[in-house]
């Protein structure tokens, strides 16, 4: 089951929901960037009743599991994150990349691609182990028929 928040069955001026993702929800993502990880989730939403759209603050700590550029084995990457994302009702073709757009019959907000999108970014461009902390036999394999290197 997705996790969701019903924007509608929000009754008071500010909610907070708590979702955790162990690594069975990375395994089934079609993304071979991230393979697994474990990320708690504070979610805060606040109603702006003038604007007609909801505040949504996500707190989002834990790590991913991706691959070292470098010795191409496993690599924890930290992820502590707090973006804030602007949530209204309305046509969910629309296409606007600071709102997320909700279909107002259904009120449902869809929790998990916000938190893996963000998760996703927290992952340096080349995210490499700190010195001396790569797989050595698995460099060994790769750099065997090197020659130089300056
Ligand atoms: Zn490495």
């Amino acid at each position: 089951m997705p996790n969701v928040v019903n924007l509608k069955a929000i009754q008071s001026e500010k909610a907070t929901y708590r979702f955790t993702y162990e690594s069975d929800f990375f395994e089934h993502k079609d993304n071979s960037l991230v393979s697994g990880g474990k990320l708690d989730v504070l979610l805060d939403v606040v109603e702006n009743k003038a604007e007609n759209v909801f505040n949504v603050h996500l707190s989002i700590d834990g790590y991913v599991v991706t691959q070292c550029d470098r010795c191409l084995a496993e690599l924890k990457c930290p992820v502590h994150t707090q973006p804030d994302v602007q949530v209204k009702f309305g046509d969910e073709n629309d296409d606007d990349e600071d709102i997320v757009i909700v279909n107002e019959r259904e009120g449902m907000l869809e929790v998990d691609n916000l938190v893996y999108d963000y998760a996703v970014l927290s992952i340096p461009i080349h995210p490499i182990h700190p010195e001396g902390e790569c797989d050595e036999a698995m460099m060994q394999r790769l750099n065997q028929f090197l020659v130089d290197q300056e």
